[in-house]
């Protein structure tokens, strides 16, 4: 059995680990800006920590390349920072880009507000259904976008049709996996071409670092690299040693707060003060079914809408004791939002009704404490 067989749970441990310096268990931190150059060494041996090739970098490519099954893999300051470095890279200039219609309000605000600035383009589509996205084609559409669980919404693209669509048509398919995380879902056994991760969230997992990456194969990745090595969102090695040692626990993580999200998800689809719950591990979510068959978990993200709307949800959030009231997700500790006035608050209200994001709309991210504990935390703040 060689390493590449190992289950997700060995890999985030042992993938990715060099040459051990003086026998430390674990990767030091390279505080070092620059590295002395070896005798005929060309421009491209040089090495330089804007460049994203110290030891701390090397060992995170190699790591995120493992656990996403890519052939190569490159770390940036920000989620943000590998989003639009990617997009950049992959729309060049005058691109068109055909979008999932719900996405991260960042990535929204991007293509919404900054892409005409850049000379781009794009067309919100519903990933849900094919149907309509030949006819959102342009001469210029060089790539389609999706998120694995769309932020806050929950929805699953339709990712088999996707990859198919963009074969078809020469496209590069990108997904912003930051939700499903590789626990459970890999979209480059599916097809996909470029995989983006938010590392601040699940693989991180402990709130204290902002990263992002990428992972596809050699080329694409190395072009997008030659990008961020110019607009300079590379990821200080501190933040590389955090990003590593959080990583290590990612499966363990990830696995409670599936199940623990599950339990919550069914509770509030049962609770008289719920109207909806956004969830695609319940039977009744439009996506359960793909969801069921492509993934291997359903994330620790929930989505709920209560009767009394927004001053309903003011009064929840209010009354939990244990999920804070903090932007972000995928953490040890629960966080709730209402994302119409946090990630999402950038969108117009057209935008946010187009997408689906109501104004009393929940944003639960289930963290590691016990699940009988949060259970009774909302149950209390519902009753
Ligand atoms: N993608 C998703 C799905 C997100 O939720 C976020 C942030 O919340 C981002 C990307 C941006 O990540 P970062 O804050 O690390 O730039």
């Amino acid at each position: 059995m060689s390493a590449s067989d190992d289950r997700i749970e060995t890999r985030v441990i042992h993938a990715g680990v060099g040459q051990r310096i003086d026998g430390a268990l674990v990767t030091p931190v390279f505080q070092s800006v620059t590295y002395a150059m070896q005798d005929h060494a060309a421009y491209h041996d040089i090495r330089y920590l804007r460049l994203n090739n110290s030891p701390n970098h090397l060992v995170l490519h190699r790591k995120l390349a493992a656990l996403e099954g890519g052939a190569a893999a490159l770390i940036t300051a920000s989620g943000m920072a590998a989003i639009s470095t990617t997009l950049f890279t992959v729309l060049g200039g005058g691109g068109h880009l055909l979008a999932q219609r719900c996405l991260y309000g960042g990535t929204m605000d991007l293509l919404t507000r900054e892409f005409k600035n850049f000379g781009l383009d794009y067309t919100l589509i519903d990933a849900t259904d094919p149907a309509g996205w030949r006819a959102a084609l342009k001469p210029n559409t060089r790539a389609i976008y999706v998120e694995s669980l769309t932020n806050p919404t929950l929805e699953v693209a339709d990712f088999e049709a996707v990859v198919a669509f963009a074969r078809e048509h020469g496209l590069v398919s990108l997904i912003d996996s930051t939700f499903a995380s590789p626990v459970n879902f890999r979209p480059i056994e599916h097809g996909f071409d470029l995989v983006l991760h938010s590392c601040t969230k699940y693989l991180n997992g402990h709130s204290d670092i902002i990263a992002g990456a990428v992972i596809g194969t050699v080329e694409r990745v190395e072009a997008i690299r030659r990008q961020l090595n110019l607009l300079g969102g590379s990821l200080d090695p501190h933040a590389c040693f955090l990003l590593e040692r959080g990583m290590k626990t990612l499966a363990l993580r990830v696995r409670q707060q599936n199940a623990s999200a599950l339990a919550v998800a069914r509770m509030l689809e049962a609770h008289p003060a719920v109207v909806q719950v956004h969830y695609p591990g319940l039977q009744g979510h439009p996506g359960h079914g793909r969801a069921s068959r492509l993934f291997d978990g359903f994330g620790g993200m929930i989505a709920f809408e209560l009767h009394g709307g927004r001053a309903a949800a003011e009064r929840c959030i209010a009354r939990l004791r244990l999920p804070v009231h903090a932007v972000s997700l995928g953490g040890v500790e629960s966080l709730i939002t209402l994302p119409s006035l946090a990630s999402h608050a950038g969108l117009t209200a057209q935008e946010r009704a187009a997408a689906g994001i109501t104004d009393g709309m929940l944003r639960l991210s289930i963290g590691i404490e016990a699940a009988d504990d949060l259970l009774a935390d909302l149950q209390q703040a519902l009753a």
